[in-house]
């Protein structure tokens, strides 16, 4: 059964301690208070989950559960997802390209964002595909049922075994390279039917989160270059083995702009021109994801259905202009469809002040379970789970608990007082956190729980530290020194 989807979450809820974007220059003052406007209809530009609300004593809740509970009865740091935001995502992905593309379509979810067999099954119950770029997201993806028929799989170096696992289930296979095409034509022969391709070229088009360049060729190691895409067409006409479904192009991530998509759109039917007129049948085109979303106040990215709004219309558009029979439009969001759905649990611990510079609160977490802020300098927003609203009297900077200077998860917050066992929440760390963390020192990872109407289910098992020895190996001639 599908849980519906709360229409309107409850009491607005007053966000006190955003991050300030201040580097490393030392403390700042306190972020002024803002409210966190709940947009139910577009998680992405919220920066807590839309069923976030306050009990009675203003502490703050989740899909219905106490969030220090949570933190009480699963220990911390604890991925926390909320089924009611990831639903909803999913549903404006899919109601906005219905209402604004006159063609098929279909929204494929990014796993690469946050893969496991839960969100897979979610993401396949509200009707949606996947991509996957590994045979680990692959098979995540076919135990967590998501059909073989709404899957591709990506990558610039795709292993043997990753391309068999594909094509002997029939996923379609994103040929990125020459590479790609050499293996699976050794491939195809064991197989019954033709394999099903996608072709992926650089569009000339790059966007980062505030520039976009366009040129005829781009520095990526992703996909043909443009001028090898006439020649890769010809090669795959040639092939009876092959079925080429479609193009694909993906130009970058946590994007606000909407104008990199609208031209994308025109680069991607030019394409189309070629590829039919050569025969294939390209029924698809997949412009990729990139849509961002709001990490701390000062964010202001497009809502979904104006992304999918702008992409369907700028591809119907291109296409009608040259005369091309509209394409089913794939788009692979990966963040926005993800990322609002979580919030992380830590512990407050030790704490260090350093007369006139700083103060450090230390939580039981950090780059392990969240790796953005030391890779890409990443902000977020925090509070304390329990005093969400009390006055952020204090400017500190959350240091994690890994032996790196660089280990710090937010600069320039400001909280109530904190002590030590306080429970902290950072929001919108549902995207590109579990998936992309470690073991560094030897740190288990976290447990997710999956929080809905009050019930909260364990997803993902903490890690335990005779886990992290399960693949050593102590061979006999050193265990006999010891
Ligand atoms: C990373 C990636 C996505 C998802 O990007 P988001 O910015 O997370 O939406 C989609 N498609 C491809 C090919 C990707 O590499």
């Amino acid at each position: 059964m599908v849980p519906p989807v709360p229409s309107a979450a409850a009491p607005t809820l007053q966000v006190p301690g955003a991050t300030g974007a201040d580097g490393d220059g030392g403390p700042t003052p306190p972020d002024r208070p803002f409210e966190a406007e709940v947009d139910p209809s577009s998680p992405n530009r919220n920066l807590a989950p839309i069923s976030a609300s306050l009990d009675s004593r203003d502490r703050l809740m989740v899909g219905d559960c106490l969030l220090s509970d949570l933190a009480r009865d699963y220990g911390t740091p604890l991925y926390v997802l909320d089924e009611a935001t990831l639903r909803a995502t999913c549903r404006a992905y899919r109601q906005a390209l219905e209402d604004s593309y006159p063609g098929p379509s279909l929204a494929l979810y990014a796993s690469k964002a946050n893969s496991s067999l839960a969100i897979t099954a979610l993401v396949a119950s509200e009707g949606l595909g996947l991509d996957a770029v590994s045979a680990g997201e692959l098979l995540t993806a076919l135990e967590g049922g998501m059909p073989p028929d709404r899957i591709v799989l990506h990558g610039n170096n795709k292993s043997l075994q990753e391309l068999e696992l594909a094509v002997c289930h029939g996923v379609t296979v994103v040929v990125d390279n020459w590479l790609d095409l050499e293996l699976l034509s050794g491939i195809a022969p064991a197989h019954p039917g033709p394999v099903r391709l996608m072709l992926r070229f650089t569009p000339g088009i790059e966007c980062h989160t505030h520039e976009y360049i366009r040129t005829g060729h781009l520095d990526s190691k992703f996909g043909f270059d443009p001028d090898q895409l006439e020649s890769v067409l010809r090669h795959l006409a040639g092939c009876s083995w092959a079925w080429l479904d479609g193009l694909h192009a993906h130009i970058g991530s946590q994007i606000f702009e909407l104008q990199p998509h609208r031209d994308l759109a025109g680069v991607m039917a030019d394409a189309l021109v070629l590829a039919r007129s050569l025969g294939h049948r390209c029924s698809d085109l997949n412009v990729g994801g990139g849509l961002g979303i709001r990490y701390v106040s000062s964010d202001d990215p497009p809502s979904i259905q104006q992304w999918v709004a702008d992409v369907a219309t700028a591809v119907a558009s291109a296409c009608t202009e040259r005369g091309l029979t509209l394409p089913r439009l794939l788009c692979e969001p990966g963040r926005s469809l993800v990322a609002t759905a979580g919030v992380t649990l830590y512990s407050v611990g030790s704490r260090k002040t350093i007369p006139g510079l700083r103060t450090y609160v230390a939580i039981d977490g950090g780059m392990s379970d969240n790796p953005r802020p030391i890779t890409y300098k990443s902000l977020y927003t925090a509070v304390l789970a329990d005093r969400p609203t009390a006055p952020a009297t204090e400017p500190i900077t959350l240091a994690g608990k890994h032996c790196e200077s660089g280990d710090v998860l937010l600069t320039g917050l400001a909280l109530p007082a904190t002590t030590t066992g306080d429970v902290v929440a950072v929001f919108a760390t549902g995207a590109y956190n579990a998936s992309m963390g470690s073991n560094y020192n030897r740190i288990p990872r976290p447990a997710t729980v999956l929080v809905q109407n009050g019930v909260a289910d364990v997803v993902q098992k903490r890690e335990e530290p005779a886990d992290l020895l399960r693949y050593d190996v102590l061979p006999d001639r050193l265990s006999a020194l010891i």
